[in-house]
């Protein structure tokens, strides 16, 4: 049987608890066990596919097509899961599943109540994820004392008693330094944990984020009114980066207090890996700065993954990636070179709807014709697919059918009958419905075709990625395109699906229908942000050859 961490938060939200989970995640991992991550998400809505991203930052991918809360990301980041839909339960999702099987008869006349009907639905998520790992962590949304998180805790309440000694509660604290007084202060800490234990649940551990290490007798002090051992009291230090959380924890002797209560056997955890990111990240040989060119500006983590698949894309080359946030509506009222005339890279990520379009057309013109290294994600590969048509075809308004239903050159459209490789079946597109549900969503497979940058990163012609968009790649202009220098270097494999361009006569130009960032992981780098990166830092050195580097052909090719 698995055993269950369950991880809660208190005082305050936005203390990093996604990324705590999927840190304990990574130092399980290090000492030979088997992990999944489950997310419970106290909102209504069935998925956070149609949530806006200013509100709650990105929808991760999962491979098979879940639209997913962005910490699903951290925890694919941390550790080897490949997660799937049955990873992030919401309130939403759980009700309708109970709401339908009440409308099917399944609960046989009885009234149908939250306690038992929804709390076993959430613990019936909870073991279904659990069925074949050693452990399985489960991080509560929220924050303790909101009203909509209380099935939940009942749930996980009610667990304890389902296996005694197989489950492990951790709440994530907040002790505040105020600076005024010189102080760390643990009231919040004993109140938030005072909340928790209302609910019946004793935490056997306490992460204590503060930005200053905890000194004993504070640990002393919360541990005596929270009712938890002194070892049990973890600080959660402010770090430099994210990947050293899962040392910082280490450290503090996280990882032995779980092992301990599941009484599994104390081996010496392998964190070379993380040493190893942890080390590049902090004493970077060089930097480059990539221009992203985008809509969703103000909040940073509508474009988390693929901020992390960057940073990644660096740590391979052994380089730090400076990041110039560009909202594609400035470019359109002020000009590209005033903001894009010092980058080394530039990158035009995905996204929807008309707001910004021609200012990231703009970009690409610039990327073309100054050579500067660009990589173009989803929405991006399709804006470089009508730069290209219109400036170098001559196709004079050429657009995606998403921007201008009526252009002359449909060189974005909607696809009416495509074939799904994920389920085999064909997949229709209707006009009317197209706002709803008809989203290539998830991994497809793809085929590289020879001498193309792609395959040099891939280094294999076969690959799989996952996808989130409605339109495509037009096959009518194909000869159009490639007889003007457009490489079509990536295909579905019955070919007619366009899954990534490039262009000839430039250092490295790269469009991809996919969403690369979903796939990559700090000690494993993408190949396409590897590549994209080691173009950046190259072009970089063939402007100032002073730069100083350590960079070789080596770490591009090095995923360790
Ligand atoms: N809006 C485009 C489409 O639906 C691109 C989507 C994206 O970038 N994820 O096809």
């Amino acid at each position: 049987m698995s055993k269950y961490i369950f991880l809660t938060g208190g005082v305050v939200s936005s203390l990093g608890k996604g990324i705590a989970a999927a840190a304990i995640g990574a130092l399980l991992e290090a000492r030979g066990l088997t992990v999944n991550i489950v997310k419970l998400d106290p909102y209504i809505n069935i998925d956070p596919g149609t949530l806006s991203p200013y509100q709650h930052g990105e929808v991760f991918v999962t491979d098979d097509g879940a639209e997913t809360d962005l910490d699903l990301g951290h925890y694919e980041r941390f550790t080897h899961i490949t997660l799937t839909q049955a990873n992030n339960w919401t309130t939403g999702r759980i009700y309708y599943n109970v709401i339908r099987k009440e409308r099917q008869g399944d609960y046989l006349g009885e009234t149908v109540q939250v306690v038992p009907h929804i709390t076993d639905e959430i613990k019936n998520a909870i073991k279904a994820a659990g069925t074949s790992c050693d452990v399985v962590i489960v991080e509560v949304g929220g924050t303790i004392g909101d009203i909509e998180s209380l099935p939940f805790l009942e749930a996980i309440r009610q667990m304890r008693y389902d296996g005694k000694g197989n489950v492990f509660y951790a709440h994530l604290t907040l002790v505040p330094y105020i600076q005024s007084a010189g102080e760390l202060k643990t009231k919040p800490t004993q109140h938030s944990v005072k909340e928790l234990q209302a609910t019946g649940i004793a935490p056997d551990a306490l992460l204590c984020r503060s930005t200053i290490e905890i000194p004993i007798n504070h640990k002393k002090k919360i541990a005596l009114f929270c009712n938890v051992e002194m070892e049990a009291v973890i600080g959660a230090i402010d770090v430099e980066t994210i990947y050293m959380v899962p040392l910082s924890l280490h450290n503090e002797g996280l990882d032995n207090l779980i092992i301990k209560k599941f009484g599994f056997n104390d081996t010496e955890p392998d964190l070379s890996k993380w040493k190893e990111v942890v080390r590049r990240m902090l004493e970077p040989a060089s930097d480059v700065t990539i221009a992203l060119v985008g809509k969703y500006m103000d909040l940073k983590d509508s474009y988390k993954s693929l901020t992390e698949a960057l940073i990644h894309g660096g740590i391979s080359n052994n380089t730090k990636v400076n990041f110039q946030w560009i909202d594609s509506e400035n470019i359109e009222q002020h000009g590209v070179s005033k903001y894009l005339s010092e980058v080394d890279g530039i990158l035009v990520p995905g996204g929807f709807g008309t707001r910004g379009i021609e200012g990231k057309i703009e970009t690409i013109k610039y990327a073309r014709e100054k050579k500067i290294p660009f990589f173009g994600i989803c929405l991006g590969m399709q804006c470089a697919v009508i730069e290209f048509a219109r400036h170098i075809c001559g196709l004079k308004d050429a657009n995606s059918t998403e921007f201008n239903e009526s252009t002359p050159y449909p060189i974005i459209y909607l696809m009416e009958k495509w074939f799904d490789f994920r389920t085999s079946t064909w997949q229709e597109r209707t006009n009317d419905s197209n706002k709803g549900g008809t989203m290539r969503l998830g991994a497809y497979p793809c085929n590289l075709t020879k001498k193309s940058h792609a395959l040099n990163a891939y280094g294999k012609t076969e690959i799989s990625e996952r996808h989130r968009h409605r339109y495509e790649f037009n096959n009518e202009f194909t000869d159009c395109l490639t007889s003007n220098g457009m490489i079509i270097s990536g295909k579905s494999p019955d070919g007619e699906l366009v899954e990534i361009i490039e262009l000839k006569d430039h250092p490295w130009f790269l469009g991809c229908q996919f969403h690369p960032e979903f796939k990559s992981r700090p000690t494993e780098p993408h190949p396409l942000f590897r590549a994209f990166i080691a173009a950046a830092l190259k072009e970089k050195r063939s402007l100032f050859p002073f730069v100083a580097t350590s960079f070789t052909e080596e770490y591009a090719a090095d995923s360790f």
